[in-house]
């Protein structure tokens, strides 16, 4: 497909000429070069972007399973709640009590549902929380006179944001292994945990899907060697209204908004990491008043908008909704992992929560089969690949969520899709090799898209 600049120009209308006097901007401020801009007919340009649209694939065009990422469906309601004017036109400096008083609700109902005591809604990602969160421990040893506090203890199934957050908040990661059946080596953290730890970063149910039924051994474990109780909230779809990370023995939640609490996401953003905590860290919070405050890491009150949506699906929830969604997103994928265990391996056996990973390298090495070919596979069945090669601890993998937004006759068709898929890796594997073959695009270069990503056009002329 052509990118907008390379099509023909000729049917391009500019402005008319100017019929009142041209206003010349100040002296040195005027560019020096042309405004290289597309020329192209308004038509075209509609029907370039038009195409743009179909070439993506959202919640709304099909199954989204991608693990981790809790592609759910987000009531268009809570858009049009957040498209209100007097929430879009609000200056963040104005005098505003309609948002204030949205904002506290918002907080009110997450802190009681994370079990937490303050909150702050400035970071605008769930990794943008994990480093704030990482900034509030610091600050929180450094003001007790304890320096000697510079590791962060992080499973080796984590999401690979949870040590990149602490890294860059300069700490030291150290990994803590994982049981066979993938959980935390309590043992092993017993035999890590000294005056050198800062915090535990932890995701219960964690990227496996599996709860920790030691969480309140492990959290124990961590507390008395005088570090804090961090949890990654990115997995919160699967127990919010059900149990509670305050209650687990966490001192410090984020959460992602625009996973759990309905807010489209995938395409970049706009997002927010909401960061709550107990009442003792609550002088560290950024904008918190207090001395010992970190201080902003974003400007005013974050994506305000999603706190806005995330408050109104709350409310259209209410107390017992929240909970149903999460038991729906559980019993989805439990439904899902049955029907795939007909014929796929799982990482974990048994019950899972709201996701599920399946190891795919018995079939890889009888067929040569990847799971890379599954995925690819998957997306000429009409549906959004899960995610691959997640978590790292499986080699093979395959991880799907499913969510609660999906009807069981979907999750059926989903599942005689990659039923058939595995059959079809020992009938014809090679069709596999090349799938897919319905896409625009069949096999990026992902490591280079990656790597060194081509992020502007280069002009020729
Ligand atoms: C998505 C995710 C994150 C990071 O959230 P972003 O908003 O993508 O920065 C962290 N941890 C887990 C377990 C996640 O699934």
């Amino acid at each position: 497909m052509k990118l907008i600049y390379e099509r023909a120009g000729e049917s391009a209308r500019m402005l008319e000429p100017l019929d009142v006097p041209a206003l010349r901007p100040a002296d040195g401020m005027a560019r020096k070069t042309e405004l290289k801009l597309p020329r192209v007919a308004e038509s075209e340009m509609s029907r370039h972007y038009a195409k743009l649209g179909r070439a993506a694939f959202g919640v709304c065009d099909g199954f989204y399973p991608l693990g981790s990422c809790t592609m759910k469906y987000n009531p268009k309601v809570n858009e049009a709640m957040a498209a209100l004017p007097g929430f879009t036109d609000a200056h963040p400096t104005q005098d505003a009590p309609g948002c204030a008083h949205a904002l506290a609700l918002a907080k009110e109902y997450l802190t009681e549902i994370t079990g937490m005591d303050d909150m702050t809604f400035e970071p605008c990602a769930g990794a943008h929380g994990e480093f704030t969160s990482m900034l509030m421990v610091r600050a929180y040893h450094l003001s007790r006179g304890d320096h000697g506090r510079t590791k962060i203890i992080v499973p080796d199934s984590a999401h690979g944001t949870n040590p990149a957050s602490a890294a860059m908040a300069g700490f030291e990661v150290v990994p803590v292994a994982s049981t066979a059946d993938g959980r935390v080596d309590v043992e092993a953290l017993r035999a890590l945990v000294g005056d050198d730890t800062a915090a535990l970063m932890l995701t219960n149910p964690n990227t496996l899907g599996l709860f920790d039924e030691n969480i309140l051994e492990i959290t124990r474990i961590v507390r008395e060697a005088g570090g804090v109780n961090y949890y990654d909230g990115a997995n919160l779809n699967a127990v919010m209204g059900v149990a509670r990370p305050g209650d687990m023995g966490f001192d410090l939640v984020h959460l992602n908004l625009h996973k759990t609490f309905s807010t489209p996401h995938g395409g970049g953003g706009p997002g927010s990491g909401a960061v709550g905590c107990k009442a003792f860290l609550a002088p560290f919070l950024p904008g918190s008043g207090d001395e010992r405050s970190i201080g902003r890491v974003q400007a005013f009150g974050g994506n305000f908008l999603v706190v806005v949506k995330a408050l109104c699906y709350l409310l259209a929830l209410g107390r017992e909704g929240v909970p149903a969604a999460a038991e729906a997103a559980v019993l989805n994928a439990n439904y899902l992992k049955k029907r795939l265990s007909e014929k796929y391996a799982c990482a974990a056996p048994g019950v899972c929560m709201h996701e599920f990973v399946l190891d795919l390298t018995r079939l890889r090495q009888e067929t040569g089969v990847s799971a890379m070919d599954i995925a690819k596979g998957a997306i000429d069945c009409g549906m959004h690949p899960p995610t691959m090669y997640f978590p790292l601890i499986v080699h093979e993998a395959l991880m799907f969520e499913p969510t609660e937004t999906e009807t069981r006759e979907t999750l059926d068709q989903a599942a005689d899709a990659y039923l058939k898929l595995f059959d079809l890796a020992y009938t014809d594997p090679e069709a596999l090799h090349n799938a897919p073959t319905t896409g625009s695009i069949s096999r990026p270069d992902e490591v280079a898209a990656a790597r060194s990503p081509r992020l502007r056009y280069e002009h020729t002329a």
